[in-house]
């Protein structure tokens, strides 16, 4: 081991330098991937908890790069918001959503994932506008999915920004529900129309009595606002069943299907019902 210093800095050196690099090319290949049209939508049904019937889509993003493959919306959106790429991303994900939604048959949403740096950009409120009016979708038909980690920086930005969409009939949800810095105090400000538990609470929930209760209170709280609950990345027939008995509006996860390409999201239209 090296016992003076400057081995432990050439080391983070070396270590810096590849991050930066790393990061440049990641850039480098993000601005390309927008240039070139090399991202795509897929789509997950999100389906009701009473009868199986899909209400509507979460939007994925998805690139496959030429030589890489396919990335992970998980690795490269961080990225993407700190080189300054995301408005550019979201916007073209806003844009191709609305376009799909409209195609739909007309009780379909569609919901799009918004980065809290997209979400408080001044330009937003008119992006969406624009979206909705070149896809010709009704706002009622959009739906923001949007963290509590919108909160961190400008609070009431992010309130005053997310009322202004939902006055103009967008609907709003809390994704990842208890994943992060919790914002129970914003729950109260009735600003949201739904919430959306993660996926971690849905397995932990199937394993666990504890983490029972926890989505049993969490479903109490948010009925008591009136928000309609999805349960995220349910999976199993056991999951599906506890997720129904404790009171959820919506499922969506892989028991039912994984996200698909926009082509195949009419084959579930042509069916009475997803199974
Ligand atoms: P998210 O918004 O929480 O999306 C749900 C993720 O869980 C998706 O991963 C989905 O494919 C996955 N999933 C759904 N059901 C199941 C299940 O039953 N089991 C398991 N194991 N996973 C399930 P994906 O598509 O890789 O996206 C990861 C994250 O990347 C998203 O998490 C979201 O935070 C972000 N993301 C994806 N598309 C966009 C986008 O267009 N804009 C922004 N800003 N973020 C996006
Ligand atoms: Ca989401
Ligand atoms: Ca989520
Ligand atoms: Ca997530």
């Amino acid at each position: 081991a090296k016992s003076d210093g400057r081995g432990i800095y050439r080391h983070f050196d070396l270590d810096l330098q590849k991050k930066i690099d790393h990061r440049l090319d990641m850039e480098r290949a993000l601005r390309e991937a927008l240039a070139e049209d090399q991202f795509e939508l897929h789509y997950q049904p999100i389906v009701s908890a009473q009868k199986p019937q899909v209400v509507g889509f979460e939007a994925l993003i998805r690139w496959d790069h030429p030589t890489r493959g396919r990335m992970s919306p998980a690795e490269f959106i961080p990225v993407a918001e700190e080189v300054g790429l995301i408005a550019d991303i979201g916007a073209w994900v806003l844009r191709r959503a609305c376009a799909d939604a409209a195609a739909w048959p007309s009780h379909i949403s569609v919901s799009v994932n918004v980065s809290p740096l997209q979400l408080l950009s001044s330009a937003f409120p008119n992006l969406v506008g624009d979206a909705l009016a070149k896809g010709r979708l009704s706002p009622n038909r959009l739906e923001l999915e949007v963290t509590e980690s919108i909160f961190l920086t400008d609070g009431d930005g992010a309130l005053k920004i997310l009322k202004q969409l939902q006055m103009q009939g967008i609907r709003i949800a809390l994704d990842d529900f208890g994943t992060g810095y919790s914002s129970l105090g914003y729950l109260n400000k009735a600003i949201f129309n739904k919430l959306k538990i993660d996926r971690s609470f849905v397995r932990e929930a199937g394993i666990k009595k504890e983490a029972v209760l926890i989505v049993q209170a969490i479903v109490a709280l948010a009925s008591s606002f009136n928000m309609t609950i999805t349960a995220e990345g349910v999976e199993t027939a056991d999951e599906l069943k506890l997720m129904r008995d404790l009171g959820c509006h919506q499922i969506q996860g892989y028991i039912y299907s994984k996200p698909m390409p926009f082509q195949k999201t009419f084959e579930l239209f042509e069916k009475k019902d997803t199974r």
